[in-house]
């Protein structure tokens, strides 16, 4: 039942080749929504049924979040992840989302530091990583320095399931390990056709080099490559649509169906007796004349059906879902229902929050869907001081959307906010004035990191007593203690062993 989901995402570092390598899976695989472009060039798919609608009515923009398409009876949810350089807790949070991810690498240039951290974010939960060589058609590095990096830098081993024949101006095609076949380019463009040739013959150094491939690293095996602990690995070039299909193969048919998800001590399975699901993603008003937010639902359980009422574990009283948006629905038609694996968008007014658990029952609680401790703080100055409401506002929507940490301190009215990259403090103030009118700026904050408190009440109070200029509000109400340095953290978490001090708050 379940078992013809794929959720997925790509990582990689900018310019690698993953809005090219997208579009060509779409292609490839039949796309049934394009949600929002994908940098789209050509003749741009749109599909015209419900959240299409909610995009004009309500100026809510879902910018290529969920992809969809399907190919051989399989389902493909491709999620995006923000491609800019510096990422973002909206990106982390994606990959809490997928049950496994494609690393796409550019061969010129192998693994690169964006690449890097989305892959240690992956390897924190185990997500099973399916590596592709891009831009064969170019000059690159040689193979085995390329396989040897992946396996050294992110300590994985890695497993090659084909070779390219030459790359760049000696690209003659590439040979797939499983059928012995290589799969040539035809065509005068060389451009979306790839013809199988079974008796190709290797020139000889090419030929040495496949069987060194193949005796020199391990072989595929299902079980490490499902725990995170192997990577198989495919060449091809998304620009000439080359390798596209093999790869989409491989999602079909080792990528793992959606995966039971931690709730505490639990682990809730696909077959479990009711629907559940996860928020991972909020996203507000792009038109500032509207204050709807559409939040993303990762599916985990059941069958979910429009109109089925569901429980936010925020608000503990159910909501009837009417207008789900449901990525997978056929164009213009309104799908009906969802299984574990699918992602439905829900219109909301700002009730359900990143990290929610939806359910029937209103008994699970989802973990897992970290913050992290924000590594650049700032004051948040108000331009204009009567618009102190209207900031308050702008603050608590985009850190529930996941742009920014806010806190407020217990002592003072300067409100402080956190980022893990730089790039968040322009999305924040660019945001601050395009929807919100509010013109503000950043101030050097006294602070150098943050860290949430707890411990028991009586150790609690103790503190809060010593250190109320250092303690601080996040939007939930829960306590920070900010700290100006990580040598402050260091102290005072010696002198406070009853109290935890946590980087990461899972909510
Ligand atoms: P992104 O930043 O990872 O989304 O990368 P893009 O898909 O936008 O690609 C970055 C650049 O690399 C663009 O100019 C693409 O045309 C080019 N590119 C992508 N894939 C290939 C490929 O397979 N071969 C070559 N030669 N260029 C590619």
């Amino acid at each position: 039942m379940t078992s013809d989901r794929r959720t997925f995402a790509i990582i990689s570092h900018p310019d690698a080749g993953k809005t090219t390598l997208t579009e060509k899976l779409l292609l490839t695989g039949g796309a049934i929504h394009l949600a929002g472009e994908v940098k789209a060039r050509g003749q741009a798919r749109r599909a015209r049924s419900d959240w299409m609608k909610i995009e004009q009515q309500r100026g809510i923009s879902v910018t290529s979040s969920v992809m969809t398409f399907e190919r051989d009876g399989i389902t493909f949810n491709l999620l995006d992840t923000p491609g800019h350089e510096d990422f973002s807790e909206d990106t982390y949070r994606t990959l809490t989302a997928v049950d496994s991810a494609i690393m796409v690498i550019d061969a010129a240039k192998g693994i690169e530091p964006q690449t890097r951290k989305l892959f240690e974010v992956c390897r924190l939960r185990s997500v099973p990583i399916i590596t592709f060589v891009n831009k064969v058609d170019r000059e690159g590095r040689p193979v085995f320095e390329l396989l040897d990096e992946i396996a050294d830098m992110l300590a994985l081993d890695v497993s090659p399931q084909m070779y390219p024949v030459g790359m760049g101006g000696e690209f003659q095609g590439i040979l797939d390990f499983a059928s012995g076949e290589v799969v040539v380019p035809e065509g005068p463009s060389k451009e979306f056709k790839g013809r199988r040739v079974a008796d190709f013959d290797l020139p000889e150094d090419i030929a040495e080099n496949v069987e060194l491939a193949q005796i020199g690293y391990p072989e595929f095996d299902l079980d490490a490559y499902r725990n995170g602990d192997l990577t198989p690995v495919y060449f091809g070039s998304a620009l000439k649509n080359f390798g596209v299909v093999e790869l989409i193969e491989a999602i079909a048919k080792y990528a793992p169906p959606p995966r039971p998800q931690p709730a505490g001590e639990e682990q809730i399975a696909p077959d479990h007796d009711e629907v559940t699901g996860f928020i991972f993603k909020v996203q507000a008003n792009m038109d500032p004349n509207h204050r709807d937010r559409i939040a993303f639902m990762r599916q985990v359980s059941g069958t979910f059906k429009r109109g089925m009422k569901l429980t936010p574990s925020g608000l503990g009283k159910p909501v009837a879902i009417h207008s789900p948006i449901l990525f997978f629905a056929q164009d213009r038609e309104v799908a009906d229902t969802a299984e574990p694996g699918d992602i439905i968008g829900i219109p909301n007014h700002g009730t359900l929050r990143v990290g929610d658990t939806l359910s029937e029952k209103n008994q699970v609680r989802f973990t897992g869907l970290p913050n992290f401790a924000p590594e650049i703080l700032r004051r948040v100055a108000l331009v204009d001081p009567t618009k102190t409401k209207q900031l308050r506002k702008a603050l608590d929507d985009l850190s529930e959307e996941g742009v920014i940490q806010v806190f407020y301190p217990e002592i003072g009215g300067q409100w402080i906010i956190g980022v893990v990259g730089q790039l968040q403090l322009d999305v924040l103030i660019s945001r601050l004035s395009a929807e919100y009118k509010v013109e503000a700026k950043l101030e050097a904050s006294p602070f150098a990191t943050a860290r949430w408190i707890k411990g028991d009440e009586k150790a609690m109070a103790e503190f809060e007593k010593f250190n109320l200029s250092n303690l601080a509000k996040d939007r939930d109400g829960d306590l920070v203690f900010m700290a100006k340095s990580p040598w402050d953290v260091n102290y005072q978490e010696e002198k406070n062993p009853d109290l935890t001090f946590s980087a990461t708050k899972e909510r």
